[in-house]
């Protein structure tokens, strides 16, 4: 009697401290060096985000020395951490964050990033290839581009070098047809920024499940002509370039997955301001992708204030 009641007693304080601490799954968000100088309020976009969805806890991991986006440091530093600022992207010798200790990686890094030392590359794909989730934002696929294990994990992605030597270029063709087009030449392209139509190309993927088949993202950069090895990579949502905007007149992938080994990766080339960011397109896209890069299901409801075909939908970020 007495120790069916002490083991209900230690069952209830059990069941309260898990949902006293909520968040089910951590994440980690890694920066420190990218050439989109709205990089350190981004990072934080991005945390509350995750945060809202009740299902993240959210780290940051930096490098020491920065690049670009010194003005907005001040304003968004990260509390208890000193960020060396460099007029050119420096290897971070420190930068080893424990992977191990996540359940999905969030790249916030970008163009011209150094690389991270090799024990901390080893370190990234074996969480990746051992089963870790992973979601790419916009110039995170810009970083790294003679990084073999990198471009596998991220699909495609463009500038640092990339080359037909990378891979094919990517898009679909006016019948919806995916194309892997071998010619040459440079990987990563875009026009002038404006709002575009997001098309759902898979609307029974559980990150796009209930999202319009088309939808208007707020002002960004429209990536185009992404090269990669693209293997094990579905396309699951795309933006017509247009050729009116400078862009390539493609269809390019704007929502993508990837599997690496066992992990999975969500990348969204979307998100390059963050005017861009406050879409709410963009946020419950991240949202999504980063719980299906997490479990491989997504559980969140499609909101009701989702950009429709003609319409943008946008939050002010105000912090
Ligand atoms: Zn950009």
């Amino acid at each position: 009697m007495k120790f069916n009641r002490a083991f209900a007693f230690l069952a209830m304080l059990f069941s309260l401290s898990t949902s006293v601490s909520g968040a089910e799954y951590k994440a980690l968000i890694i920066d420190g060096q990218n050439n989109h100088g709205a990089w350190p309020k981004t990072t934080f976009m991005m945390k509350s985000y995750l945060e809202e969805t009740g299902l993240f806890s959210v780290d940051i991991a930096r490098t020491k020395y920065t690049w670009q986006g010194e003005d907005l440091l001040k304003k968004y530093p990260l509390e208890g951490f000193e960020s060396t600022p460099k007029p050119k992207a420096e290897p971070d010798p420190d930068f080893k964050p424990d992977f191990s200790q996540y359940d999905v990686v969030v790249s916030n890094f970008g163009y011209g990033a150094a690389p991270w030392p090799q024990e901390t590359q080893e370190a990234f794909i074996k969480f990746v290839k051992g089963g870790g989730g992973l979601v790419i934002v916009h110039a995170a696929d810009n970083s790294f581009g003679d990084w073999k294990e990198y471009n596998q994990m991220i699909g495609i992605g463009g500038w640092g070098g990339r080359n037909e030597k990378s891979g094919p270029y990517i898009y679909l063709d006016d019948e919806g047809k995916l194309v892997r087009d071998d010619s040459p030449g440079a990987g990563g392209h875009h026009g002038s920024q404006h709002e575009f139509s997001v098309i759902t190309r898979d609307k029974d993927h559980p990150i796009t499940k209930g999202m319009p088949m088309e939808w208007m993202h707020s002002k960004d950069e429209l990536y185009a002509q992404l090269r990669g090895p693209g293997q094990n990579m579905q396309v699951l949502a795309t933006a017509f370039a247009s050729p009116k905007h400078g862009g390539s007149g493609r269809h390019e992938p704007m929502l993508m997955v990837i599997k690496f080994g066992e992990g999975r990766v969500f990348h969204t080339p979307l998100g390059h301001a963050d005017y861009s960011q406050e879409c709410i397109g963009f946020k419950v896209s991240l949202q999504r992708g980063t719980e299906w890069a997490t479990t491989g299901k997504v559980t969140q409801k499609v909101p009701d204030n989702f950009p429709t075909e003609d319409k943008v939908s946008v939050e002010k970020y105000e912090k």
